[in-house]
């Protein structure tokens, strides 16, 4: 397929270089024009304006926020005026689920194709092409999506017909994991204190009750007290904390972990720590214990 490519961060850049790899056509477009260098040496066409990245059968939109989606999209010669009208706009960011609708409506009203395809894994999945990708759109639209998502995930996942569907399951499942993340932080801060081992604990839970991949990937983060560079920000963290509370506040649904979480996310950008990897708030359940994150203190 013939497909534009706009937001080259630590997502999008691996999506399109598999997107290339896959043997589609792309051209590529970002803020930061820098980072077009290398899908430009693998074969993509960079496109000066956003307009230029919008003459394809599609559009992939992988970009950090509402903010962004809305400055490219309704911003002056934004991609709604330059999509072709048989386009499909495919947005993979994770954003709001009432701007999903309003994306939904705006390119329905203007005759141009719509489907929300946020996904899950980190950048290191997207290098491997192993994302989940979980849309929500009309099935001739998304069948015709298929082969790009083959191309960056190991799966699909379809939620219905409604875009924004898609987009309250991505913000719901990252509540999980950030739910995850603070009780495994929770947890390691008593069992260190405690003088055990956090690796034998870690082998132990994932040996057991909490063989998932989440747990494996995010328990040695924690249990080692690493600090990935380049994974998911705290800063953009926040952001889905937010729009999850802003889904359930629109929906009356009380999340009080949710709460608790987006503050500790709040304390984390509040202390200088919004480019850090999210699962530092094992480092802060870790402070708040009175003990470093990596250190076991086996005389507590
Ligand atoms: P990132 O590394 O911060 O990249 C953000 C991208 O958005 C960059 O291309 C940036 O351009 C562009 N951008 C930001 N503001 C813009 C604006 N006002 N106008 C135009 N472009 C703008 O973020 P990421 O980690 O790739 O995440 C991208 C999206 O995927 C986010 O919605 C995130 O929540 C979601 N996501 C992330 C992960 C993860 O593990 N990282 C996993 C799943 C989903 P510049 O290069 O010019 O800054």
């Amino acid at each position: 397929m013939d497909v534009g490519f706009i937001g080259l961060g630590h997502m999008g850049r691996p999506m399109a270089l598999n997107l290339l790899k896959a043997g589609h056509r792309v051209t590529v477009y970002n803020r930061t024009r820098a980072k077009t260098q290398e899908l430009a040496s693998n074969g993509a066409q960079v496109a000066e304006t956003i307009a230029d990245a919008c003459h394809g059968d599609a559009l992939v939109t992988m970009l950090s926020d509402d903010a962004a989606v809305e400055g490219v999209v309704f911003g002056e010669e934004g991609a709604l005026s330059a999509l072709g009208r048989k386009a499909i706009h495919i947005s993979m960011s994770t954003i709001s689920v009432a701007l999903s609708d309003r994306l939904a409506d705006e390119h329905q009203e203007s005759g141009r194709g719509y489907v929300s395809a946020p996904v899950f894994g980190r950048p290191e999945a997207a290098a491997a092409a192993k994302l989940f990708v979980i849309a929500a759109g009309a099935d001739q639209m998304l069948a015709r999506c298929q082969p790009l998502f083959d191309a960056i995930g190991q799966a699909t996942f379809v939620v219905g017909a409604r875009p924004s569907e898609a987009n309250l399951v991505k913000l719901t499942g990252n509540f999980l994991i950030a739910s995850m993340l603070e009780s495994l932080g929770e947890a390691f801060a008593l069992v260190r204190k405690s003088g055990i081992d956090p690796d034998r604990f870690l082998n132990i839970l994932t040996s057991s009750l909490f063989s998932a991949p989440a747990y494996r990937t995010y328990g040695a983060i924690i249990a080692e007290g690493q600090d990935p560079v380049g994974g998911f920000k705290m800063s953009l963290a926040l952001k889905d904390m937010r729009l999850a509370l802003a889904a359930a506040d629109a929906r009356i649904v009380p999340m009080p972990v949710a709460s608790l979480i987006r503050d500790h996310f709040v304390e984390a950008v509040a202390g200088g720590n919004g480019d850090a990897d999210w699962s530092g708030l094992g480092r802060l359940a870790a402070r708040r214990a009175g003990i470093e994150a990596a250190t076991p203190s086996r005389n507590a």
